[in-house]
């Protein structure tokens, strides 16, 4: 370490930093440093990645005083100051975490999509610790990701706020063994009260008005069309080493019960909070120990509200959908996940409709044949398929 590096401090690389938990986490850096004596965390932040976001990137460095920055294509004419280490291009973010990443850093992954997948294996090799918002990389990548952590020693810390609530209840148990099943909520999104056939013909904006969770648009649509769930489902499965007859998801309209873990003694312990994710990722940062937050109390007036309803799984079929990528195993999480990738995108760009979108991921998984998924090859492939096709039926303009 550094001479200058202050004492009782963690050096922390945020990939995705311009974006809603990017900033989300930056804000929760700013607040933990302002705390007094036993309850300050500092953090160091001596990377930053994003993707085009230039403007806010530079920002976001000078703010921090950070050096190594990656980008992968700045928009605009926005300019860097002369002492930022830059790097550019598609593998920007990973090479920055080659260049810079130490053993014991923490590395928040909440950049959006399977495009994370390389830099968060560099960091796990390097021995880093994960803070996980990035679900994408564990629903295609989750056997070679949790593979890697369990080789160098390196903490997978769950941000999702379903996931940060099942990490913390099972605080309470000794191990997967104990749990007999985990509930995931799902605020249900925008749809949760429309038609089958209103649904269909929804708009981009109708979908992008969440109810409760200010987010990116990928998840935003995700939320709409339960496909978050799904890959939530997924990502669960890796991190909690759960079978698909152990996990569920529920609606739950308000946002405020992030998930139940049912214990084999009929325990049931869940985890509240207003829904607000610097709760979350604080949690991930502060790991394992809890420090004042800036984020809002729970009412407990709210609580004689809470509701809860099942999922419909015709008009949502993301649910029944995930639990059978579970237990296909091998790269259908990358088909799954590179199919709704591709069809959001599609839906956004306005080559689909909001009904389209789940019948291509379902149609994905008909035609492309799972196979092992032993390698970033074989990850890639199912990926590159996936998306090709999604692309030729929603008749997209192919990528070059
Ligand atoms: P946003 O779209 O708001 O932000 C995505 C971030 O990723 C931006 O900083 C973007 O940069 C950056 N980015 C995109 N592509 C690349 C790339 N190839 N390399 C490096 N950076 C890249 O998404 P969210 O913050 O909403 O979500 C991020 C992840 O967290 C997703 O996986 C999502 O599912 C998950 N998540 C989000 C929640 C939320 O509340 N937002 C809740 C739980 C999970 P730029 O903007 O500069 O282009």
């Amino acid at each position: 370490m550094p001479p200058s590096e202050p004492s009782n401090s963690r050096r922390l690389i945020v990939l995705g930093s311009t974006g809603s938990i990017g900033v989300n986490t930056l804000e929760v850096v700013e607040f933990l440093a302002s705390l007094d004596g036993g309850l300050q965390r500092r953090f160091e932040l001596v990377g930053l990645a994003a993707g085009r976001n230039a403007e806010r990137l530079e920002e976001q460095a000078a703010r921090h005083g950070v050096r190594d920055v990656a980008i992968v294509e700045p928009a605009g004419s926005a300019s860097f100051d002369s002492s930022r280490r830059i790097r550019t291009g598609i593998d920007s973010a990973r090479e920055l975490v080659r260049d810079i990443a130490r053993p014991g850093d923490l590395v928040v992954a909440a950049m959006v999509g399977s495009a994370g997948i390389p830099a968060v294996l560099e960091a796990i090799n390097a021995g880093c610790d994960i803070a996980l918002a990035n679900k994408e990389t564990l629903v295609a990548a989750g056997g070679l990701v949790t593979a890697a952590a369990a080789e160098s020693g390196s903490r997978i810390l769950p941000i999702d706020s379903e996931h940060s609530a099942v990490f913390q209840a099972m605080r309470s148990g000794n191990g997967p063994n104990e749990v007999s099943r985990v509930v995931l909520t799902a605020s249900g999104g925008p749809f949760r009260e429309w038609t089958g056939a209103k649904m269909n013909t929804a708009t981009v904006e109708d979908a992008l008005a969440h109810p409760t969770w200010t987010m990116g648009r990928k998840v935003t649509i995700d939320s709409a069309s339960l496909m978050n769930k799904g890959l939530e489902l997924i990502e669960a499965h890796w991190l909690f080493d759960l079978p698909a007859g152990k996990l569920d998801a529920i609606v739950h309209p308000q946002s405020i019960v992030h998930s139940f873990v049912e214990f084999i003694d009929g325990s049931v312990i869940a985890q509240l909070s207003p829904p607000d994710m610097r709760m979350p990722i604080q949690y991930a940062l502060t790991w394992p120990d809890r420090s004042s937050a800036s984020s809002p109390r729970l009412d407990f007036t709210e609580l004689q509200a809470l509701r809860f309803e099942n999922i419909d799984h015709a008009r949502f079929p993301a649910i029944r959908l995930a639990l059978d990528v579970i237990e296909s195993g091998g790269t259908a999480g990358a088909i799954f996940n590179a199919a709704n990738e591709t069809a959001v995108e599609a839906f956004l760009q306005g080559a689909i409709s909001f009904g389209r979108l789940s019948e291509l991921v379902v149609e994905s998984m008909q035609r492309i044949p799972v196979t092992e998924a032993d390698s970033m090859e074989a990850i890639d492939d199912a990926d590159r398929k996936a998306r090709e096709l999604v692309r030729n039926l929603a008749g997209m303009v192919p990528s070059t």
